[in-house]
């Protein structure tokens, strides 16, 4: 057996391998680990929010770091006898009744059932030092950073509509809000108003550069016409693309988000993804799902493949029963019993 041939000891293929180990895989993991599911999570170790420092609105956890939250539930599945690997999955595959999971280190998993929670993508705007400060001072939503940002000098950088709604939602939290046009167009007649009213002011023109102080704080943004405007954090709306590439032999592809945000793998409720045997579950199929929805939903995939694996044990008894029923009514050999 080759070193990255995480086959269990008794040679049985693993019930489930979970493809991702953040929130959404590590929830699924445990749930499925206590109803004594044999299960596997590969896991590339680069969460989305891995750049922010604290994570919030998890209720009794607000405020932890990010890899410290999944260090605690690597802990929690590894008591109940679940197995973590470190590792990035670059393949899917049926090979018979089996899927097999091969990672880019030459690495393969059989399992009965995958789970994939490789999460997202952000895709910054292109402007020089934005994304080395993305999830510190360079932020996308309210409900994460809003609270740390309250009363400050707030920029939204505008690339699309959003723009314009990430400028309200920030109003709410601070009175001193600029929109940066940039490439998002101009805002309707009613949105006009509705920014003077708010007092929220709108900067025309393309922001060029972000400006940063000596202790490694965003400062301002400065326009390619040599204007600085001070700011103590930018809003901007990244594209959300699903961690998706590596399921294409399983026949699995992104589907453009119905609001134009990105691209994402679509699943019915509860996580099937229509391909037999694997489901998927957290960011990779919901954009917009903060961490405690990415790990509700990982804990329902798992409910959901759990059911399944029971409906195909009680058929395979039922077949190995009438093996065992038929095996008897045989005649030993040899015992001349020839009824
Ligand atoms: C800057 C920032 C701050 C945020 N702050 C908050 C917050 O305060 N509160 C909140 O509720 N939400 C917050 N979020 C949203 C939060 O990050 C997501 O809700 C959450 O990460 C989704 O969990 P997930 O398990 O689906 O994906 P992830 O957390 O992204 O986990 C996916 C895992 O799969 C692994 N992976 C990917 N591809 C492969 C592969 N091919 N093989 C093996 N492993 C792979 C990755 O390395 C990663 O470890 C924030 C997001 C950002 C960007």
């Amino acid at each position: 057996m080759s070193e990255n041939t995480w086959v269990q000891a008794s040679d049985e293929v693993w019930d489930v391998v979970v493809v991702g180990g953040g929130v959404a895989g590590l929830s699924a993991a445990l749930t499925l680990a206590r109803v004594r599911r044999s299960v596997l999570v590969i896991d590339a170790g680069e969460p989305r929010n891995a750049p922010a420092a604290a994570t919030h609105n998890l209720l009794s956890r607000d405020g932890i770091a990010p890899l410290e939250l999944l260090r605690l539930g690597r802990e929690e599945v590894l008591s109940y006898g679940g197995r973590v690997e470190s590792g990035r999955v670059s393949g899917l595959r049926r090979e018979g009744a089996e899927l097999v999971v091969t990672t880019e280190d030459g690495g393969r998993a059989p399992a009965r059932r995958v789970l994939v929670t490789t999460g997202l993508v952000d895709e910054l705007p292109a402007i020089p030092g934005l994304a080395e400060r993305w999830g510190r001072d360079v932020l996308h939503c309210p409900y994460c950073h809003g609270w740390e940002v309250r009363d400050g000098a707030v920029g939204v950088l505008a690339t699309g509509p959003a723009a314009f709604h990430q400028a309200l939602m920030f109003r709410q939290l601070s009175p001193e809000v600029t929109l940066f046009l940039h490439s998002g167009g101009d805002p309707t007649e009613e949105q006009w108003e509705q920014l003077a009213a708010l007092g929220i002011d709108v900067v025309d023109g393309t922001v060029g550069a972000l400006e940063v102080d000596d202790r490694d704080r965003l400062a301002g943004v400065r326009l390619a016409s040599g204007r600085s405007v001070a700011v103590d954090a930018l809003v901007v709306a990244p594209r959300f693309v699903a961690r998706a590439g590596f399921l294409a032999d399983a026949g699995l592809a992104v589907t453009e988000h119905p609001m134009g945000i990105g691209g994402q793998l679509v699943t019915e409720p509860g996580g099937f993804t229509g391909v037999d045997g694997v489901w998927a579950a957290g960011n990779v199929t919901d954009l917009m799902a903060p961490v405690p929805a990415a790990a509700a939903s990982g804990v329902q995939a798992a409910a959901a493949i759990n059911i399944d694996l029971i409906g195909a044990d009680a058929r395979a008894a039922v077949v190995a029963r009438a093996g065992r029923a038929s095996d008897a009514s045989r005649p030993e050999p040899g015992s001349g019993d020839r009824r």
